[in-house]
Parts: C-alpha cells; structure tokens; sequence
C-alpha cells in the first residue's frame, strides 16, 4: 500500500492554500467542507475563488507566498501554476514537518485528497495513489449509483442509537446482530425511501422486542422499467430490483432489464392480452396485496413509465386501500425514449409547441378521442397502443381536417437493438404498416417534428 487512507478531523484548524486559480479553489472547498479555517495565499483570484471569499468561506492573504506562512499550518496545499513557487511551498512545509500537497506532482505529496463520495457520517475515499485520478473518479461514480442518498440519515440514526443499544445488550456479539437486523430490515427500507419518522419508531420497536424479528412490513414497488434500453432505467429503479422477494412483470419490460432483477427474486410474468385485460388487472392488484401481506418486498415492475397508460394508478388504489406502503418510481415513457432514439424531438421551436400523448387503443371498434383538439396545427400527437387501429386513426384525423401529407412516423421498439423508424404521411401511414408489419410496441407519432429524424437520427440498431 502506498498510501495509508486516513481522516482527519480538521474542524477550525488553520490550513494554507496557495494559489488563485481553479485547481486551488477546488482544493480549498474540501478544506471548507471539513470545516477547516483556509487561509488563500495569491496575489489575484480567480471568479471561483473570489466567490468564495465573497461569501466569507476562506480568508485571503492578497500578495505572493511567503515561507513564514506556512507557519502553524495542519495543511499546506501548492496550486499555483508556477512550478518555482510550488517547490517553494513544498519546501517551507518540509523544513518544519508540516504536511504538504503539491497539486499534479506526486512526488512533492505527503498526502493526496482522494475522490470522495459524502454520505455524511459516511465518507467513502477513493485513491489510485495518483496514477489515475480518472479511475478513481469513475470508480467514485459508480458508487455514486449504488449507495442511496439517505445512506447518511441511516449513519445518523444509528449513530444516535448507539449508546442505548450498548446499554441494552452488553456482548459486542449481540449487538453486532442486532445492528445487523437493523440494516437487512424494515428500519433501513424506511429510511432510504424517505420515512424517516417511520423508521425511528421502527427502530425503538426492535429495540423494545428484540426477540421477535418480524418487524418487516410488506411494501410495493411500482417501478418504470422504462422503453427497453437498460441503460435509461433511473438509479432508484434498479435498487429496488436488487432487493425484491418477488417481482410481477409484463411483456412490455425488455430482457436485458429484467436481467437486472435480484437473482434470488420469484419472476412471475403477469403479461396483458388485450381481450381479457379487464378481469387480469383485478388479479394483478389482488397478487399485489396478497404478496405484501406475506411481508415480501414487492416489485412491480411496468414498461416505461408507471403513471402513463400503465394503468399504475389502479394497482396502487387497492394498496392504500389497505394501506399497505407502497412506492413509485417514475420511468421514461415511450414517447420520450422513442423520440429521442429515432431523432425527433417532440417539442421544436419551428414546428411544434406543444404535445399530446393519446392511447389509440380501439373500443369495440371505434377510437373515443378528441378529434378537434389532436387536428391543431403546430402540435406533436404521440399515440400509444396505435397500430391495431391505425386505419381508423387516419381517417377520422383527416375527417376532422388534418391534412392527408402530415408528416408521420413509426417507430418499432424504440431504445432496443430492434428499433426500426418509418417516416411517412398521416394517410398513408396505414398502407405502410399493412407492407411493413412492425412488430409491437411501436410506437406513432405525428406532426411536421418526425420530419428531422433524417438528419437527426444517431441511434444505430444492427439493422
Ligand atoms: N407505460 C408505458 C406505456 C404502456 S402502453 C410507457 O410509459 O411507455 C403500451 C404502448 O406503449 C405500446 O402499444 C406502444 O405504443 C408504446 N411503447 C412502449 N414501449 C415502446 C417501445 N420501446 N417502442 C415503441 N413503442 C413503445
């Protein structure tokens, strides 16, 4: 090991930076956010670090550095652009043994500052010992993703906890297990999901009844597997698929994101045919309840976003019926992954104003649809669940005064390797359907915008 990580507590303790460009003033802020009391020494600043002492956050020795000040120094930091000056500080702080860091040269650093991921109490470092401060930094990121932003408030319940449970169990043993109840149960999913309240009385419950050990309450949750493409789910989305007992999917959630699931988790696939979708949605919800109720930690997991024609709304309703906790996770719906990926953009200064999203889903026949208000000029119409009904959405769109060259798009699988994009017109769009037969979901949409796909379009596919 090159380096020994360590953390110092360096509240109102005098720290020297010296330099008045950016790379200082980045320094300095980690100082700051220690608490440190920063001393800047440079004869000009630069906007960042002005700001900073415009804020009273450091205080500024305006002029050029000089070897008394590194005097009663924690810290010396060198980041000046000058390399003459920076073998000046690094010496200074050698003679008396004060610790010192030269930015971009290792060799005159006692010390580096790591990448650092603040989840205050917890404080994860990352270091590559300065050989790649990019590694570090990525690798920093990546954590990032997987630790929750109310880790911390989960560090400082348990900080505040700590003493009583010591008093209450006397072997480090025991309260080792009891600690580690507390992160595998319901005190730490209330706490990440934002309960806070919820998890303090949960906590003082176990605490009360060590003993019994099912304080796990049951939970949904209703997540946005988003259009395909696994790379578009959203952090929270994917840590809730890693800790479910049983996840409830349909046929619109792509493999490759299903592939994300906890591996322990029961998959049971709940997939919708459109015929008898009205008696299933009821025993969805009925699973849904009946799962939680056992205690399990429930994931029900929808393509694109749950809130957009997913019916999402209804499988909740059952649950704060009987109250049972439940959470929604917000995915890229259809219209917003599609357009992106074939290069049309649904709003455009030019072209369009606003949007509507519609769903072309055929009732006995017939579209029920506000016919006068998806004819208006200068708007986007997307409309979901439109291709078994394509011909009867072309015609009464025309009937009701679209122009039959409206520009109009297809677009098969979006996101996906599969995605396929077909531009055409308002009246022709069903004949081309008939040719092309594209393969479910696809996805219309139609307004003067699908005219940029051709020079819009990046997403390659294998096609
Ligand atoms: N909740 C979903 C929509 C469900 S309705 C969402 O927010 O996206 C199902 C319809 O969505 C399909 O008939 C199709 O029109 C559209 N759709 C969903 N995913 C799609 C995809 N990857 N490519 C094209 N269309 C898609």
């Amino acid at each position: 090991m090159e380096y020994l990580p360590i953390f110092i507590d360096l509240k109102q303790q005098d720290c020297l930076v010296v330099g008045g460009g950016d790379i200082a003033a980045r320094k300095a802020s980690l100082l700051i956010k220690a608490q440190a009391k920063v001393t800047l020494v440079a004869p000009e600043l630069s906007a960042t670090s002005k700001a900073m002492v415009d804020a009273g956050e450091l205080s500024w020795l305006q002029g050029y550095f000089d070897p008394a000040q590194v005097e009663q120094q924690r810290l010396v930091i060198a980041a000046t652009d000058d390399e003459d000056v920076n073998a000046a500080v690094h010496e200074a702080a050698k003679a008396r043994n004060i610790l010192v860091n030269v930015a971009d040269s290792p060799e005159q650093c006692d010390f580096i500052l790591a990448s650092i991921l603040d989840r205050s109490p917890i404080v994860v470092a990352v270091s590559s010992g300065g050989d790649s401060p990019v590694l570090a930094r990525n690798l920093r990121a990546r954590l990032e993703t997987l630790i929750p932003p109310n880790y911390g408030k989960l560090g400082q319940l348990m900080g505040k906890y700590r003493e009583t449970v010591k008093q209450q169990f006397s072997r480090l043993s025991q309260r080792r297990r009891f600690w580690e109840s507390v992160l595998e149960g319901p005190v730490t999913d209330h706490m990440l999901a934002g309960r806070e309240e919820l998890a303090e009385q949960t906590l003082q419950q176990q605490l009360q009844n060590p003993e019994k050990n099912d304080f796990r309450q049951g939970e949904v949750y209703l997540v946005g597997a988003g259009p395909g493409d696994p790379d578009l789910l959203t952090f929270k989305a994917l840590r809730l698929m890693q800790q479910a007992d049983v996840v409830f999917y349909d046929r619109l959630v792509s493999k490759e994101v299903l592939a994300l699931v906890r591996k322990e988790a029961e998959m049971v696939y709940v997939g919708k045919q459109r015929a008898w979708h009205a008696v299933r949605q009821e025993e969805i919800n009925t699973l849904l309840l009946e799962h939680a109720k056992q205690g399990k930690r429930v994931l029900r997991l929808k393509g694109g976003d749950p809130f957009i024609f997913g019916r999402g709304g209804e499988e909740i309703e059952t649950l704060a019926d009987e109250q049972i906790p439940f959470q929604v996770v917000p995915g890229i719906t259809a219209a917003s992954g599609c357009s992106s990926y074939a290069g049309i953009p649904l709003t455009h200064r030019d072209y369009a104003q606003s949007c509507v999203f519609v769903t072309g889903q055929l009732k006995e026949g017939e579209l029920d649809l506000n016919w006068e208000a998806l004819v208006q000029p200068r708007q986007t119409v997307v409309v979901y669940m439109g291709l078994a009904g394509l011909p009867e959405l072309s015609r009464q769109l025309q009937a009701h005064g679209m122009p039959a060259d409206k520009p109009a798009a297809l677009v098969q699988q979006g996101t996906t390797e599969n995605q396929r994009v077909w531009i055409s017109t308002i009246a022709e769009l069903p004949e081309l359907a008939e040719k092309e037969q594209p393969v479910a979901p696809t996805l219309v949409i139609i307004g003067e915008v699908t005219r940029l796909h051709k020079t819009l379009s990046w997403f390659r596919t294998k096609e």
